[in-house]
């Protein structure tokens, strides 16, 4: 697979004309570049563009630096990352600017194997800092430039192996002193042109080239993600003073380490003596299908493992899923 045309030419080229202004494109010499970048890089990771901006503009209305970021508590990014998901990602990128605070001088180390020791960050997120804030040859593969990169030659994504691609492509592919923008402009052109359905092909300048659009057998890579269903009870323990009890003892892989009431995959053979029956729901959490039982039960006793929380005006970071469970709660007041 050798690309035989100027590909980072065309695509900064079009890049330039049709860029979308986005508030973490910052210019090159912008001292906030790098805060920018890792925190809109950790914010995008699994979602929208759309999503995160008014996410990416609370966090630096709330801190102006990194510096800033880095002294916030795991409370307070959690309450603010409250509705993003991927909590992980708020934690990871608060231990990442602490490092990068003490360790780094508030600076990007510059070797790929450097940025990946910060927690969070793999190949990808690695490749797209290397390039966007120290404008070094990187590409960050992400779906968007895999989509790119298997229709110019009309293949299946799993059958391209991608580094070797950039490998055996190198020159052509960094043959610009716009490293930066081509990261950047390689994903932005997935996203905007050569797109998951309906590729517009019709005003693409790659189309000349391009085997996906200039075949007969045109390839598709449909990737469907596989929904898993689950079925859950959920147990809460509930007071008169509209409070519910929450344990982080659930050992889920879904929001595990978050104050959950107790959350138990359900079994017909289970006796839920003392419990009522509140409703049934459905609630999906990325490629998982949850369909809940809700039960509770009005007790001032809890385990010991448990908290009460208020179910309203509560100044905790609750996770959406959590959220939901209290909208429910709530309605037997
Ligand atoms: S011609 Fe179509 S398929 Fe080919 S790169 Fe352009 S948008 Fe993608």
């Amino acid at each position: 697979m050798h690309l035989k045309f100027n590909l980072s030419k065309k695509i900064l080229s079009w890049y330039d004309n049709n860029k979308r202004s986005l508030p973490w494109r910052v210019s090159k010499n912008s001292p906030k570049k790098l805060y920018y970048r890792l925190l809109s890089e950790f914010m995008l990771q699994q979602t929208q563009v759309k999503t995160v901006i008014p996410y990416f503009n609370k966090f630096t209305k709330r801190f102006k630096t990194l510096k800033e970021l880095s002294k916030c508590s795991e409370k307070e990014i959690l309450k603010l990352w409250e509705g993003l998901g991927y909590y992980r990602r708020a934690k990871n990128l608060l231990t990442s600017s602490k490092l990068l605070v003490k360790e780094y001088k508030s600076k990007l180390p510059d070797e790929i194997k450097e940025i990946k020791k910060l927690p969070g960050v793999g190949d990808y997120t690695a490749n797209a800092l290397l390039g966007l804030v120290h404008n070094k040859p990187a590409i960050a593969v992400d779906g968007n430039v895999k989509r790119v990169f298997a229709r110019l030659f009309n293949k299946q994504e799993v059958k391209i192996n991608f580094e070797k691609f950039i490998r055996l492509n190198k020159k052509n592919l960094f043959n610009t002193k716009r490293n930066s923008d081509f990261v950047e402009a390689l994903m932005e052109f997935g996203a905007l042109i050569c797109k998951p359905k309906d590729p517009k092909c019709s005003i693409c300048n790659l189309n000349k080239t391009c085997k996906y659009f200039n075949s007969s057998n045109k390839v598709t890579n449909n990737k469907n993600k596989m929904i898993k269903n689950k079925n859950y009870d959920v147990f809460c323990y509930i007071n008169k003073k509209k409070q519910i009890a929450l344990t982080k003892t659930n050992n889920l892989g879904f929001l595990s380490e978050f104050n959950l009431p107790q959350i138990k995959e359900t079994n017909s053979k289970d006796k839920k003596i003392n419990w009522k029956f509140l409703k049934s729901y459905k609630n999906s959490i990325s490629n998982l299908k949850l369909n809940i039982n809700l039960y509770y039960k009005f007790s001032n006793k809890i385990p010991s493992t448990y908290n009460w929380y208020l179910l309203k005006n509560n100044k905790e970071f609750i996770p959406s899923f959590t959220k939901k469970i209290f909208k429910q709660v709530s309605t037997l007041f």
